[in-house]
């Protein structure tokens, strides 16, 4: 993260209206210059106060190894708003929640030593007697939702000629999509055949409807499979190239598309839409969340919008929604799934389905919305998930007894079952050496403390509690099958390249959470919304985890990347096709 100091009169400039009046009275303080270091998600987080006897005069925040999608924000922005405020108390960035706690306890430190009292700095919320105002915006085309769906609809729909505003209500983009780690599918890729590997778009959608449970919209998969490829070709137009194939649950041939050097699908999209967003000069309205959309006569015409000073009322001749879904709103989801009270989710905080609420106050129609997706590898005290490229590079689970109990690449939601069937519903996910050095994800877990790890399978087992004989016996035997090509016990065919043999071994344990919700908003081939009378609700486009239909009742891993692209870009070209028309 790039280094940064403020001045108080620029803070000035920036929020007057946010500052708050620390009575000289109440603060006291040693004038000088104040460091204090804390660990934060990816590094350490170094904040460096500068303060004279009654105020803070300036805030450096250094991060170097923060994400810059998330922790990074924190870093770029608690600077300015514990500045303006006038106390480290200031609210954390959500989703960079480990990172704003690092920040604010350093700061908090850095004051103590200046000899303030932090408890009698008040708190930003003190300072928020911010008067609103209203105005009125005009666009060709609104999407709401920066994430990977919106971020494709918005570049292609800019490219296309036409004026876009792209709201996100968090302060950063990204949503879901910063958090997908597998890669995406796609058939008949010139990836896959400069590999020499043999797939078809026929294979690719039996593949999704098997792994749906066959209640997908088949012509929605239909049109993932076919557009795939010309998905793989647009990536590579954009400078965000997939080249390295292999295999993932429930495809029957290698065909999840991930970057070149092992690195998470997602963050690294994100990163390539977010230049690409910013090449094209697209308006991206942060901190600005869609309330509901503006119809006239059955026609939609924009979007009712609020950021945390103006309500805007943002006219536009077509609106896309790709909100993402609702797997971080309890309350919604246990409305269709009861049974998934107090289930971790992996979620991104801002998937709260409003997508969904406001395309249903406009008639909507919605499909398999209780169809919700648990992910069978979530690391339960941080809600990280473990990437299923982790089983594909040929990692096992084992449960507590040290016994492997299933084909640990079935679809998710069989993997799950068998989990929660488990002693304890959990299982510990076991790899070696050479699988870490392969896949960039792991270092990760390792530097967030998620890994146990030993140089032996003994001492590993010892560590975890389990027999160090039987978990020994479990890897020899399954060492032998990945030798022999043949997994007697479960008929495990895929993720069987390398064995588990180059010490120092690892695991982590792991339980399901909720991943994906598969149902959402009806929509048609061309992304058109569907309202309740199966007709066409015009000016409503909708791409991504916000609608329904396309993965049926399990979404296999590699098809959310497939369906925010293909769709992503469907709903531009529609949207765009529709404006021309009006
Ligand atoms: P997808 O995978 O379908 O692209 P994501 O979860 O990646 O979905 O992205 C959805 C994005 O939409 C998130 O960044 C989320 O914060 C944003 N979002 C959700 N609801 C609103 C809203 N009401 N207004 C603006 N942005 C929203």
């Amino acid at each position: 993260m790039k280094k940064k100091v403020l001045t108080l009169f620029l803070a000035g400039i920036l929020s007057a209206s946010m500052l708050l009046p620390v009575s000289a009275e109440s603060v006291s303080m040693t004038p000088g210059t104040y460091s204090v270091t804390e660990q934060g998600f990816g590094g350490e987080v170094t904040v460096t106060v500068t303060v004279d006897e009654t105020s803070i005069q300036s805030v450096e925040i250094v991060g170097d190894g923060e994400t810059p999608e998330l922790g990074g924000v924190a870093v770029d922005r608690l600077d300015d708003e514990i500045l303006a405020a006038q106390t480290p108390n200031v609210d954390g960035i959500s989703g960079a929640s480990v990172t704003s706690a690092a920040i604010i306890t350093a700061a908090t430190a850095a004051l103590e030593q200046a000899g303030a009292d932090v408890a009698s700095m008040g708190s930003a919320e003190d300072a928020e007697d911010v008067e609103r105002t209203e105005e009125t915006l005009e666009a060709d085309i609104v999407i709401v939702g920066a994430g990977g769906a919106g971020m494709t609809a918005a570049i292609n729909a800019t490219q296309a000629g036409k004026e876009v505003i792209l709201l996100e209500k968090m302060p950063y983009a990204g949503g879901n999509t910063t958090k997908a780690t597998g890669g995406m599918n796609a058939a008949e890729t010139h990836y896959q055949e400069e590999q020499g590997i043999e797939d078809s778009i026929q294979q690719f959608i039996d593949d999704t409807m098997e792994g749906g449970h066959q209640i997908n919209n088949i012509d929605l998969v239909t049109t993932m499979a076919e557009n795939s490829a010309a998905g793989i070709d647009w990536l590579d137009s954009i400078g965000a190239p997939l080249p390295k194939v292999s295999f993932s649950g429930g495809a029957t041939n290698a065909r999840i598309h991930a970057p070149e050097d092992g690195s998470g699908v997602g963050e690294y999209l994100v990163a390539a839409f977010l230049e690409t967003v910013d090449e094209l000069g697209i308006n991206v309205m942060y901190d600005t969340k869609a309330e509901e959309l503006i119809v006239n006569d059955g026609k939609v015409e924009g979007v009712k919008a609020s950021s945390k000073t103006v309500d805007y009322t943002i006219n536009a001749d077509a609106v896309i929604l790709t909100t993402g879904g609702f797997g971080a709103n309890e309350e919604m989801y246990t409305q269709y799934r009861p049974d998934l009270k107090g289930t971790v989710t992996t979620n991104a905080p801002g998937a709260t389905g409003d997508g969904i609420v406001m395309a249903q106050a406009a008639g909507a129609d919605l499909v398999d919305i209780d169809q919700i997706q648990l992910h069978p590898t979530v690391e339960q005290s941080t809600s990280m998930l473990i990437t299923e490229s982790v089983r594909g590079d040929g990692a096992i689970l084992v449960n507590q007894s040290g016994v492997r109990f299933t084909d640990e690449l079935l679809t998710r939601d069989k993997v799950s079952a068998a989990e929660l069937e488990q002693e304890g519903c959990y299982a510990y996910i076991i790899f070696d050496q050479n699988l870490r050095d392969n896949l960039k994800a792991i270092e990760k877990y390792v530097k967030n403390g998620l890994t146990v790890q030993a140089d032996t399978i003994e001492g590993l087992a010892e560590q975890l509690e389990i027999d160090p004989a039987t978990l020994a016996s479990t890897l020899e035997t399954w060492n032998q099958a990945v030798a022999d090509q043949n997994d007697a016990e479960f008929g495990r065919t895929t993720g069987m390249d390398h064995d588990l043999s180059t010490a120092p071994y690892y695991a982590i344990k792991i339980a399901p959470g909720i991943h994906h919700t598969m149902g959402g908003v009806k929509i048609n081939t061309s992304a058109e919304v569907i309202n309740t009378d199966g007709e066409v609700i015009p000016g409503l486009f909708a791409a991504g985890e916000v609608t329904g239909g396309v993965h049926g009742g399990n979404r296999i891993g590699g098809n959310a990347v497939a369906d925010i692209v293909v769709f992503g870009r469907i709903a531009a070209d529609s949207a765009v096709a529709y404006v021309d028309a009006q």
